[in-house]
């Protein structure tokens, strides 16, 4: 966030305490039971079979021809071969050569800890990812800048990643849920560092819109990616400001965004209720706690496992802001700040208007209204008092995976919920209206 001036007046009093906090660390449950290997060879001959059948849609007609220079694994001892006649040194990385047509990818080091980290589906889709890039050589594709060619490459692999959740993969059986948001998850460590210009060289988009780009291949398939181009791309990658949002990360103190994001939310909603409702918005209380000492609430319809909730019977949002509340902060940025407050005023939203929150299609709603504020947010003039700075909405996607999970029983993923939240931040209340 960017906020013109500090507040001083904090809504909290963050007291010590910032232990260990489950919620935001990255579950490292899976042992991986292949090698990164085993699962590098036949998701290449998986993405190869996805592209046989698809080929001729994007390319007139045309005969998919796989990758003709080969596979390499590589390493510090055991360099990739020389592309057009360069020979590149040792970088944790996987590329596609498009002079000699060969893909390559790192072996000793990348390749293993993103199977470690975040499972074999998210090698799979890396090697889509690099695919794609074969494919954009066989068929073309006209003078885009790199950010529109790496995400019509997550596109690709999003349409790929569909084939196998539908059954068709031939490397990859009875994806979970739990196995798909990790994959997201994935993606948040292979994004641009924030503040990257979207049209700077080499740049891959953030994570927000990489992740919008696999979702569409997910939901509308290899056609939808052909015709990326930068003229009808959303993309929301965008530049530091001021020296000051550089220097600080664009991240306002924990107490500061608290505050400052309370007071929009509830300005954002005295301006949007009426709207949705006809009825006016009247001021909703929130109530910052210690961990583990909630406000008494008989019925509490909870976010983030119960440390934050929406109070239908008192009416109220509270929050553990000694433990979740620094650690969302802390670990993610201020904007995960944003997306848990966003996600507590939709839900008082959403009752207020007698609507539910703890169905699937409920809780989508939640998202997508909490989204609305973000759209809030992103679209106002820049000499604004509070604006959106580069790395909030990766820092939103980050604490739905942190918190959205396999959410309170009503059988959303994070995908799903990721999807929605991007729809209400892209097109605004418009879109969780229609
Ligand atoms: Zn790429």
């Amino acid at each position: 966030m960017a906020a013109k001036r500090l507040f001083t007046t904090a809504l909290v009093a963050a007291i010590g305490l910032l232990g260990g906090c489950s919620i935001v660390s990255v579950e490292q449950e899976r042992r991986p039971a292949r090698s990164a290997e085993d699962v590098v060879t036949p998701a290449l001959q998986d993405v190869e079979r996805f592209w046989t059948a698809q080929f001729s849609s994007i390319a007139d007609g045309a005969t998919f021809v796989p990758v003709q220079g080969g596979r390499f694994p590589y390493s510090e001892n055991d360099p990739p071969p020389a592309c057009g006649g360069q020979q590149s040194g040792y970088e944790p990385n996987a590329f596609y050569c498009p002079p000699d047509d060969f893909i390559a990818w790192d072996a000793q080091t990348l390749i293993p800890q993103l199977q470690e980290d975040f499972g074999p589906l998210l090698v799979g889709f890396v090697m889509a990812h690099e695919y794609g890039h074969a494919i954009q050589t066989r068929i073309g594709t006209g003078n885009q800048p790199t950010v529109v060619l790496e995400q019509q490459a997550d596109c690709y692999a999003g349409a790929w990643l569909a084939d196998v959740l539908a059954g068709r993969s031939t490397a990859f059986k009875d994806v979970t849920p739990a196995q798909l948001d990790d994959t997201v998850a994935g993606m948040l460590s292979l994004r641009d560092q924030p503040g990257t210009p979207a049209l700077a060289e080499g740049a891959h988009g953030n994570a927000f819109d990489r992740i919008r780009a696999l979702q569409d291949g997910v939901d509308e398939g290899v056609t939808t990616c052909a015709g990326y181009r930068r003229t009808n791309l959303p993309v929301t990658e965008v530049p530091f400001q001021t020296e000051r949002d550089a220097a600080t990360g664009g991240n306002l103190p924990y107490d500061n965004a608290v505050s400052s994001l309370a007071d929009d939310a509830q300005a954002y909603w005295q301006r949007t209720y009426p709207r949705l409702t006809g009825q006016t918005w009247a001021d909703l209380a929130v109530q910052p706690f210690r961990a583990g000492e909630p406000p008494d609430c008989p019925r509490p319809d909870a976010s983030a496992e119960g440390a934050a909730f929406y109070c239908p019977d008192g009416d109220f949002v509270a929050f553990d802001s000694t433990r979740l509340g620094p650690a969302l902060h802390d670990r993610i940025g201020d904007f995960a700040i944003g997306m848990l407050l966003g996600d507590l005023f939709a839900r008082a939203a959403q009752t207020r208007r007698g609507q539910p929150t703890r169905t699937e299609q409920g809780q989508l709603m939640v998202d997508c209204l909490a989204g609305s504020w973000t759209n809030d947010l992103l679209t106002r003039p820049a000499n604004s008092e509070l604006t959106l700075s580069p790395g909030d909405l990766d820092e939103a996607v980050q604490a739905l995976l942190a918190f959205g999970r396999n959410s309170e029983g009503d059988g959303t993923t994070a995908f799903e919920r990721i999807a929605a939240y991007r729809e209400g931040t892209l097109k605004g209340l418009a879109a969780c209206t229609d």
